[in-house]
């Protein structure tokens, strides 16, 4: 069952973020879900949906939500160097035990919150496949499944992106233990993803794309074959995201991880490229050339000492980038947004890393290169215009960090001031489903999510 109420109606906006910039006293008409009539400096009417201030819904565009379990399961000190890796053994123990229903319920939550922090539309890199033995299901594409019905439960729109995983290091290696759950061979994967995109048709407009794990994960031709399944549909890759990755790939190839795909496949917009932290200006002047999009996930990123991507060079090279909850410790779009900023500022030892020229807002710019980097990342739009799902985000004006502002300063008191506190309501498909910043089924999810907990937990 997905979430309730009508999908028609009327909505007037005094300030509403659009394309070009903000408007005033804006109206938008919305029929099954999609915005089919958009006016400015116009009165509202008698029955319109009235709120102060508007925002697209923000695309999250690299979420492996069963992680959202474990969170804050990785912080005690281990006996040396804690690292990735060693966050890794935490989460292969704790991927061992799930279940289909454990991670539609682990799901359900982290998709909850999302929608409760602005994101409207996840980008899922779903590698948990197979059964706690590593048996197959009957049904290949049960625990992608699991995923969709999480999506259908919360109301978020979902891009599914089946990964394949098939090797435990660069040339081929043997996977282990840990990673029975994760893989395929080529059919196999071919005959999930053509699941996967069955099971999908339960939602409105769910988009499937394409993950090889990693480099490390696939060889060249396997890499070949899955980008052959995509069609035009996305297509992620977790890239450069460590030292040693790094490091391996040159031992393999001669060449680094992101050097290396670029001169071999061809990359374009189709393709998002998750992290990319450890990169030479060589390497970012091809990504930015290439159109693809560059997934950062500050929060996982900061959480497992990943490094920091040098975003001034690239968004001087004109490169796309969006956002993603990742590991999904914490769940907060404004935060990632902040971090990504902050971590510049710390780095570079500078202010307003991400505003694009004199007298931009950093705010407004940092919003709007992830509303429309993961609009490309995820397939689907992430803009409020005619055509385009009603997928809003409502500000609380009252909130005192936004006392007194108004268009791009809003986005500022939002971001470096206040925070998800600020996000009031949020609607998918012209319906609401966070109201006074509390996901409607608030109460159930949490409920069921508690009992899975206790139990894997234990
Ligand atoms: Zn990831």
């Amino acid at each position: 069952m997905g979430i309730d109420g009508a999908s028609d109606g009327a909505f007037h906006f005094g300030q509403a973020l659009l394309p070009d910039g903000w408007a005033d006293n804006v109206r938008l008409t919305v029929r099954n879900g999609v915005i089919i009539a958009l006016e400015r400096d116009v009165a509202p009417q008698a029955g319109d949906e009235r709120r102060p201030v508007v925002l697209p819904g923000m695309p999250n565009l690299h979420s492996h939500a069963f992680q959202r379990g474990m969170a804050g399961l990785a912080e005690v000190r281990g006996p040396a160097g804690d690292s990735f890796w060693t966050w890794r053994e935490v989460m292969y123990r704790f991927v061992d035990r799930l279940s289909a229903d454990d991670l539609r319920a682990i799901a359900a939550l982290a998709y909850m919150e999302m929608l409760e922090a602005g994101f409207t539309r996840v980008g899922e890199f779903h590698y948990l496949h197979h059964d706690r033995d590593g048996g197959r299901f009957a049904d290949p594409a049960e625990m992608s499944a699991a995923i969709v019905a999480a999506a259908e439960e919360t109301g978020i729109a979902l891009t599914h992106l089946p990964v394949f995983y098939a090797h435990s290091g660069f040339g081929g290696a043997a996977p282990g233990h840990g990673q029975r759950r994760f893989l395929h061979d080529l059919d196999g994967f071919a005959r999930l993803v053509e699941a996967a995109r069955d099971a999908a048709r339960a939602l409105p407009d769910a988009v499937v794309g394409v993950a090889p794990h990693s480099l490390r994960a696939v060889t060249p031709e396997e890499l070949r074959q899955v980008v052959g399944l995509a069609g035009g549909a996305p297509v992620h890759i977790h890239i450069a995201e460590q030292v040693k990755e790094v490091e391996d790939c040159v031992a393999w190839a001669g060449a680094r991880p992101v050097e290396w795909l670029l001169a071999n496949v061809a990359v374009d917009a189709r393709w998002c490229l998750v992290h990319a932290t450890h990169v030479t200006p060589a390497e970012v002047a091809g990504m930015a050339a290439s159109g693809a999009v560059v997934g950062l996930c500050p929060i996982t990123e900061a959480n497992l000492g990943d490094g920091i991507f040098p975003a001034a060079v690239y968004l001087s090279a004109g490169g796309l980038f969006g956002i993603g909850s990742d590991s999904n410790v914490l769940i907060d779009a404004t935060e990632e947004l902040r971090l990504l900023e902050y971590g510049q500022r710390l780095a570079g030892r500078s202010r307003n890393v991400f505003a694009g020229a004199p007298g931009r807002s950093t705010g407004q710019d940092l919003l709007d290169g992830a509303l429309s980097g993961g609009a490309v990342a995820l397939g689907a739009p992430a803009a409020i215009a005619v055509g385009h799902a009603a997928d809003l985000v409502s500000l609380d004006v009252g909130h005192p960090a936004l006392c007194g502002r108004r268009g791009a300063a809003l986005v500022d008191g939002l971001i470096f001031a206040a925070g998800r506190s600020a996000i009031d309501g949020v609607w998918r498909r012209g319906r609401q489903v966070v109201n006074t910043g509390r996901h409607q089924r608030r109460e159930a999810i949490v409920a069921r999510y508690r009992e899975v907990l206790e139990r894997l937990t234990q």
